[in-house]
């Protein structure tokens, strides 16, 4: 893969901009005679993507739908407004088309979102550690409501982990904030949009808290979890790594903290630079997923880790395997699908610089 630095990509563009033109930038005359070597742009992109579907196979389709397939936005929406569910909580979308079920996933570790978007608790002697927050308009049900029937007691709450300040994964932590004071964590650059932002995070925006960093481990009791710093998705993106029981076995977690391309993608400056922060972020967290032997993938979106139908499955699992536990090889498997895409959307920036796109 190519890497481009800041400082180097005027070069780097330079560079291919004269491979394109033809012309030899060595002086020895035996090499100027051979022809330059042309990248076979169409070629590459075709392998990103077989690279990103064999990876992908039943359990990652939809996130190589969302990553390889769908149509990209062109990059975040930054206007600072208020959002209409905001505005009116009766144009927020009908309970039938997020409303889940609560579910024990694991031991000490509960799934409490929706059908789209998700939100874990992680259980400890010493409390509970939230990751996510899910939207304004269905945190209280999911979350509140879902660890009482749950048996578990939101006033248990010690932290809370935003993975991004994106409104489907911040919108209950002003609310949880307030009411059961958890110290909250979440990236720089994220904080920094919150406070940017007031309108477009009214009601979901926390009073700062602790700044994530990298290899920073969140403790409480005999748990902890490990966050990592992810950017892409957004500039403050973060992951995280944890051992959860499953029936007395520890089980390692790999959590991704945002995966679709939501940063500025449709033009090659800055889009070739932010694919390669995206892919960076991808192969850190593989690394690290593959250092402590994770074999479970989760997200905050089912559609990336199946969590919605996975909490179906366990109740019929018996004394089968755990659904979530997929084992390592496919965890490696969803970041070559994120990686793959990504590469392939960021070859065609590079063709467009070098100036053979097709039309
Ligand atoms: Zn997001």
């Amino acid at each position: 893969m190519r890497f481009v630095p800041l400082r180097s990509r005027a070069v780097y563009v330079l560079a291919l901009l004269i491979a394109a033109a033809g012309i030899s930038t060595t002086a020895d005359s035996s090499l100027a005679q051979q022809p330059p070597a042309r990248r076979n742009y169409d070629a590459e992109i075709q392998a990103a993507l077989e690279s990103a579907k064999s990876a992908a196979g039943f359990e990652f389709l939809g996130t190589l739908a969302r990553n390889c397939l769908l149509p990209q936005s062109g990059g975040e929406d930054l206007r600072d407004n208020v959002p209409e569910y905001v505005k009116d909580p009766a144009k927020a979308p009908p309970r039938g088309s997020w409303y889940a079920e609560p579910a024990k996933v694991f031991d000490n570790f509960y799934f409490v979102g929706g059908k789209i978007h998700s939100s874990w608790a992680l259980t400890t002697k010493e409390g509970i550690i939230l990751i996510d927050t899910i939207y304004p308009y269905n945190s209280e049900e999911l979350i509140l409501g879902g660890m009482k029937k749950l048996g578990l007691d939101p006033k248990d709450i010690k932290y809370v982990l935003i993975s991004h300040a994106h409104n489907d994964h911040i919108g209950g932590a002003e609310m949880l904030q307030t009411r059961y004071h958890p110290r909250i964590v979440m990236g720089g650059p994220d904080w920094e949009w919150v406070e940017k932002y007031p309108n477009r995070y009214k009601t979901m925006a926390p009073k700062r808290d602790i700044v994530a960093t990298d290899g920073m481990k969140i403790t409480l009791g005999e748990s902890a979890v490990t966050v990592w710093l992810t950017p892409g998705h957004t500039p403050g993106t973060i992951s995280y790594t944890f051992t959860v029981l499953d029936r007395g076995k520890p089980l390692n977690v790999a959590y991704s903290g945002g995966t679709a391309f939501n940063f500025v993608n449709n033009t090659p400056d800055p889009g070739i630079r932010n694919f390669q922060i995206y892919i960076d972020s991808q192969r850190h967290l593989a690394a690290k997923a593959a250092a402590t032997g994770a074999t479970v993938l989760l997200s905050n979106h089912s559609e990336f880790d199946n969590a919605y139908n996975k909490n179906r499955m366990l109740a019929g699992r018996g004394s089968g395997p755990n659904p979530y536990d997929i084992g390592a090889e496919w965890v490696q498997r969803y970041f070559k699908v994120t990686e793959g895409c990504a590469r392939a959307a960021q070859i065609k920036l590079e063709q467009r610089v070098a100036g053979t796109a097709m039309p």
